[in-house]
């Protein structure tokens, strides 16, 4: 336990002083605040469980482990019986590649949904497979209209849609995408498209009922709201997804990997699933955060990160007001808010990157910036993961620090809209500590 603890104190403190120099601010020392929209914290539990030995490729427990932390996913992603989960040694961007090499085939048009940076890089991987990408229009500052979307699938009347690509939530603007909305309007409309959702940031925040909402497959990462290391990708085929496995075209005909195939995978045979050497201490690593979020029930979990966005949201609002303000919300709409991150704007006279440099070098938060058309626009702070009332208030806290250090205008009040929130949570439902937890 000390070794763990050491070690995670030693990386804040080398982030800390390989970002900004050697550190003499009054302010700093102990524990420092990791908070980063992935990958994310890792609970000391979870660190604690990787430190162990590797098993024999034949070992039982490790066969076990794999398929318990298959069902558990199963479980997650609110899938049919007849769906498949598929583990990978890789990350989001790897999964992007599997839906993609199982499911369609050279010059089929996708539409892709979330175009900002993720949907784009996804869209890297759809030319780079010699498939059509179509980006739908991204309002940058809210959720994507479902009457749009609608209007989008009925004038494909010669239906050469033949999947939608969708972004559940997105890491760079916190906008949260309806994809149960979007299962619904293919089904109305009678469009056949697959609907294929990058749940990498939502997956263990928000909601996944792939069976409900006739979603087909389902791609996430093991860094993000899993509280793992990053290196597991995971995939959920559903039905629909695995039928149009098995019809597109096999080894030599086109469109085809032999690492990411899916029915390569699909076998009895331990080591193929995988398809070679598992990245063992991650998946024990993964099995502990698992076994975290079943501990606190994924609902709570759910709920935990929802109270934590809403409080930070109260705080931005509050700092937000005034002529003179310089700090917004990118994300006004509340319905368009996702539960993973809310990025906060920092008006171009002050610059966002001196904020989350002092926040860091003064008070030991390490939030994180953006990056593409955001650049030194906004910054983020990350609601997903471990992150719960206290740490909210702290990096509120040192937030509003730094405003009144570096004298960037901001309304008042900001701390104390977050705490009423959360007072108000507490008192309602007792949502923000679990019960009988005290000491
Ligand atoms: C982080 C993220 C990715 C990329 O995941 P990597 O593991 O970095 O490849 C893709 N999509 C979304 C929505 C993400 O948040």
């Amino acid at each position: 336990m000390e070794e763990s603890t050491c070690h995670h104190e030693q990386l804040a403190k080398r982030q800390r002083t390989e970002t900004s120099g050697p550190v003499s601010s009054a302010c700093v020392g102990g524990h420092a605040i990791i908070n980063q929209p992935g990958p994310t914290e890792v609970p000391e539990d979870v660190l604690r469980a990787m430190h162990h030995q590797s098993f024999m490729l034949e070992d039982e427990r490790l066969h076990k482990m794999t398929a318990s932390v298959m069902a558990d996913l199963k479980g997650m992603f609110g899938c049919s019986e007849d769906s498949e989960v598929f583990l990978h040694a890789a990350n989001g961007h790897g999964m992007w590649d599997s839906v993609l090499y199982n499911t369609l085939q050279h010059g089929d048009r996708v539409l892709i949904i979330g175009s900002k940076f993720f949907g784009e890089q996804w869209g890297r991987s759809v030319s780079g497979a010699e498939l059509i990408p179509e980006f739908f229009p991204d309002p940058l500052t809210s959720t994507v209209g479902i009457a749009a979307f609608r209007a989008r699938l009925e004038a494909d009347s010669a239906r050469e849609i033949r999947a939608v690509l969708a972004v559940q939530a997105c890491t760079l603007t916190g906008i949260y995408n309806d994809v149960q909305g979007f299962g619904a309007v293919l089904r109305d409309v009678g469009h056949d498209a697959l609907l294929i959702v990058d749940a990498v940031c939502s997956f263990g925040v928000h909601r996944m009922l792939m069976k409900e909402w006739q979603v087909d497959a389902v791609l996430t990462a093991s860094q993000k709201g899993l509280m793992s290391p990053p290196g597991i990708g995971i995939v959920c085929a559903g039905p629909k997804a695995l039928s149009w496995h098995r019809a597109v075209k096999r080894p030599g005909q086109g469109l085809f990997s032999q690492y990411w195939d899916w029915t390569s995978r699909l076998t009895d045979y331990h080591y193929f699933k995988w398809y070679g050497t598992p990245p063992q201490q991650l998946l024990f690593g993964l099995r502990r955060a698992l076994d975290l979020l079943n501990e606190e029930g994924l609902e709570h979990a759910m709920a935990r990160q929802r109270h934590c966005a809403l409080a930070v949201r109260r705080a931005v609002e509050a700092w937000s007001v005034g002529q003179d303000s310089a700090i917004s919300l990118q994300v006004p709409d509340e319905d368009s808010q996702c539960s993973a991150v809310v990025v906060v704007r920092v008006s171009e006279r002050f610059g966002a990157r001196q904020i989350v440099d002092f926040c860091r070098a003064h008070f030991d938060v390490s939030l994180a910036g953006a990056f593409g058309p955001f650049t030194d626009k906004a910054f983020r702070i990350a609601t997903m993961g471990t992150v719960n009332a206290p740490c909210v208030f702290a990096i509120l806290g040192a937030l509003e620090a730094t405003y009144r250090a570096c004298k960037i205008p901001h309304g008042s009040g900001g701390v104390s809209a977050a705490i009423q929130y959360m007072s108000d949570v507490a008192a309602s439902s007792g949502l923000c500590v679990k019960k009988g937890k005290g000491y």
